[in-house]
């Protein structure tokens, strides 16, 4: 059996949906794209320099000859009643999070590259780009990547090896319906400013965990909901319609899903804080002032669902 056939058997039995293979030529698509959001965005030039160094795959491992790409489909979770809408789905399913029982996926496939002969390096390399290339999804508009069959409710991970792999072909066919701009009309924040374009320092998702506090006025405004994260731009998507299966359960989430709802997260103790909340999302530091993050995002996202239900009953 070739090596190609041996890696994508063991990524199947590891629990990806998909495994494809791309060269190590460096990607100058996302050097490119990364000088033009610098540029274009000299506020947040920072945020684009910290990828740089993942343009050439070979930049501090000269030995890597191919990019194995694998997909996790995190769709497959039946989520608690409540909490998508207020923390983002990604979050909720967090292959990291240690009751997860994909959180071994990576570990498992490394051992299996390993075994197979193979020198590994996890990451190091723009992941979507690379299942671009690898031919193993395609992206939206809004940015994100997608396969089929499971819409944008994926992660991608990607290995560097020392092994030549059969590079396989890009998805030629065009992606999202000539005319939808859902996602754009959907972003609370316009953070989607053009297709395929968004502004990483206006995004929810950035501005829920990783801004400077605290957020300007006018953009917290049109927050929305979100505590933690962002859907919005997936949830309108038509290529998600019927992509989220429910087919196995969530044990970690039924287990804090009554302190995770936005009105138990504005009122949460230091200890809920400490020991629920923390262990399941972490971008957000384990301190006084990111306990006062949480509460103060899930009061904000109160005061919209307060409107929200008193416009219902009028
Ligand atoms: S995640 Fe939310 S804020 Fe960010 S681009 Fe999508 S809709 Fe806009
Ligand atoms: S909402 Fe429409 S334009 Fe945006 S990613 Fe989905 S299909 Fe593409």
């Amino acid at each position: 059996m070739s090596l190609e056939s041996q890696i994508r058997d063991l990524a199947r039995s590891v629990g990806y949906a998909v495994c494809r293979f791309t060269t190590a030529a460096p990607f100058e698509d996302y050097r490119q794209a990364l000088e033009d959001r610098r540029r274009q965005f000299p506020e947040a030039a920072d945020l684009y320099a910290a990828m740089r160094g993942r343009v050439d795959p070979r930049g501090n491992a000269p030995w890597v000859r191919s990019i194995i790409v694998a997909v996790r489909d995190y769709g497959k979770y039946a989520l608690p009643a409540g909490l998508a809408g207020h923390i983002g789905r990604n979050y909720l399913a967090d292959r990291r999070i240690a009751a997860c029982p994909d959180s071994t996926m990576p570990k498992r496939m490394k051992e299996g590259l390993i075994a197979l002969g193979c020198r590994v390096k996890a990451g190091g390399v723009p992941c979507r780009a690379a299942a671009l290339r690898a031919g193993a999804v395609r992206i939206g508009r809004n940015g994100f990547a997608f396969t089929r069959e499971h819409g944008s409710w994926i992660n991608v991970e990607a290995w560097r090896v020392d092994a030549v792999l059969a590079p396989d072909e890009p998805d030629p066919e065009p992606l999202c319906p000539p005319d939808c701009r859902a996602c754009q009309d959907a972003c609370p924040t316009r953070a989607l400013i053009a297709p395929y374009v968004t502004r990483m320092d206006q995004c929810v998702a950035y501005l829920t965990y990783g801004a400077s506090e605290p957020v300007e006025a006018g953009l917290a405004a049109k927050m929305g909901g979100w505590v933690y994260g962002c859907d919005a731009c997936q949830d309108v998507c038509p290529l998600n319609a019927g992509r989220w299966r429910d087919e196995q359960q969530a044990p970690w989430l039924e287990a804090a899903a009554d302190r995770l709802t936005p009105e138990a997260l504005a009122g949460m103790d230091e200890s809920t804080y400490r020991n629920v909340v923390r262990p399941l999302f972490w971008y957000i530091p384990d301190t006084a002032e990111g306990l006062a993050r949480w509460q103060a995002n899930a009061r904000r996202a109160c005061g919209v669902c307060a409107v929200g239900v008193a416009e219902e009953r009028a």
